[in-house]
């Protein structure tokens, strides 16, 4: 990088100076861009996107969502509820949970979101209940193997996620016997999905599956799709899976007699490279095997690289011109708490800005508290403006929930004999 480093046209610079580091910042433009993308890739089929809302939760990117058209995937009651809150109609979230309770999808029901449930024992409990009164979709396994870190699997033998496709014929008692209307089937097979073919095999289980369904409303792929966070990464030609989906999908729809919606539920996809974490270099500590370069954020803010040995690229915002050195990047959390090893930065002096990239999913709903550090702010670049979307945490925010004792609960026993 040679130049002024902008984040929608800002200075990124500019930005850290206005509302201080650590700072997440999102680029709606990129988000604009990623959404177009998607949809020109399956521009010709009915396409329902519905954004995986864990991915980031912040109310500005739920409304800027629902704005150029989306739906929203809610995996928790709270989910579901944010969504509400930010516009959302109850028809155009789909509630996806894992080993919630029935109370839980009662709520959901009564909140008028459809369910999609994902195991045998709840499909029966949601049966007796609500027999065919109320619509639900149902959450597959087809046993794809795919994706990136083990961690974020879902398709394997072992996955705790849906109903295995090897249960079907118990799944077929228990839909007939409780008079379940299904009107939706799902998979989501798990995250970093390269090949278009993992998505056609997992469709062609979904669509064999669909013929004893009469009343589909929609087939849920899910997501996965695999986006850039090195800068010569390959990613999922979302081109070449649209079209091959697609064409397969309509051919699906003629067999069945009818024409469905083809839902996907990107995440990372939409918001991951609008994402940008600033932080500040606080030390530069040489020692006998590396540069450490220490900043003022940490694994509590973005813990992908520590979680999912995940890359995401850094640069120095603030010495374009800087010779190039090698820097391991760390963060400020007692723990191993790297964000990058061995990574070539134009040299970074105290004080300087860092830029981590590629850091809108899952960077800020992954965030936590540890070391009793308060979590960054967020702002959103929207046409060329930079607005404070969620204000930086303060000591009373850690302190609200917690319920104080008096002093006088702790002086029954005193163990320790006073000091004379
Ligand atoms: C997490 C999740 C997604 C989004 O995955 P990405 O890899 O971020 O696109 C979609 N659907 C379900 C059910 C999920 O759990």
């Amino acid at each position: 990088m040679n130049e002024q480093y902008l984040i929608g046209g800002v200075p990124a610079e500019e930005l850290a100076a206005q509302f201080g580091t650590p700072l997440y910042v999102y680029d709606t433009g990129t988000i604009r861009r990623q959404y177009r993308k998607m949809c020109d890739a399956f521009h010709f089929v009915p396409l329902k996107v519905k954004f995986a809302c864990k991915s980031l939760n912040n109310l500005s990117i739920l409304k800027l969502l629902r704005g150029l058209g989306a739906g929203l995937d809610a995996v928790s009651i709270e989910e579901v509820q944010l969504g509400l809150f930010a516009g959302y109609r109850a028809d155009e979230i789909l509630f996806t949970p894992n080993g919630v309770s029935f109370e839980e999808i009662q709520e959901a029901v009564r909140l008028g979101v459809t369910v999609n449930i994902d195991n045998i024992a709840m499909l029966e409990r949601f049966g007796n209940v609500y027999g065919s009164t109320v619509p639900c979709a149902i959450r597959i396994t087809p046993h794809i193997e795919a994706g990136g870190h083990h961690h974020i699997q879902t398709g394997h033998i072992d996955s705790k996620f849906g109903i295995s496709i090897f249960q079907r014929r118990h799944l077929m008692r228990v839909v007939k016997t409780c008079d379940l209307n299904i009107i939706g089937l799902h998979m989501h097979t798990g995250s970093d999905i390269l090949d278009s073919q993992v998505f056609l095999q997992g469709a062609e289980i979904l669509f064999d599956l669909a013929k004893e369904f009469p009343h589909l409303r929609f087939i849920d792929f899910g997501s996965g799709f695999k986006v850039a966070y090195k800068p010569d990464d390959v990613v999922t030609d979302m081109d070449d899976l649209g079209r091959n989906l697609s064409s397969r999908f309509l051919e699906f729809c003629a067999e069945y007699g009818r024409d469905l919606d083809l839902c996907v539920e990107p995440g990372k996809f939409l918001v991951s490279e609008c994402g940008t974490l600033l932080v500040k270099a606080n030390v530069i500590k040489p020692t006998i095997s590396t540069v450490f370069v220490g900043v003022d954020s940490g694994q509590n803010h973005l813990i992908r690289p520590m979680f999912y040995d995940a890359y995401h690229h850094i640069m120095n915002v603030s010495n374009p011109y800087g010779l190039q050195r090698v820097y391991t990047v760390v963060g400020y959390i007692c723990e191993t708490d790297t964000f990058g090893w061995d990574r070539k930065l134009n040299e970074v002096r105290e004080g300087d800005i860092l830029a981590i990239r590629n850091a809108g999913a899952y960077g800020f709903t992954m965030s936590n508290n540890y070391n009793s550090r308060l979590r960054p702010a967020e702002v959103m670049v929207h046409d060329g403006r930079a607005a404070l979307i969620r204000r930086r945490e303060k000591l009373e925010d850690l302190l609200a929930t917690q319920v104080p004792l008096e002093d006088s609960f702790f002086v029954h026993h005193t163990e320790r004999p006073a000091l004379v």
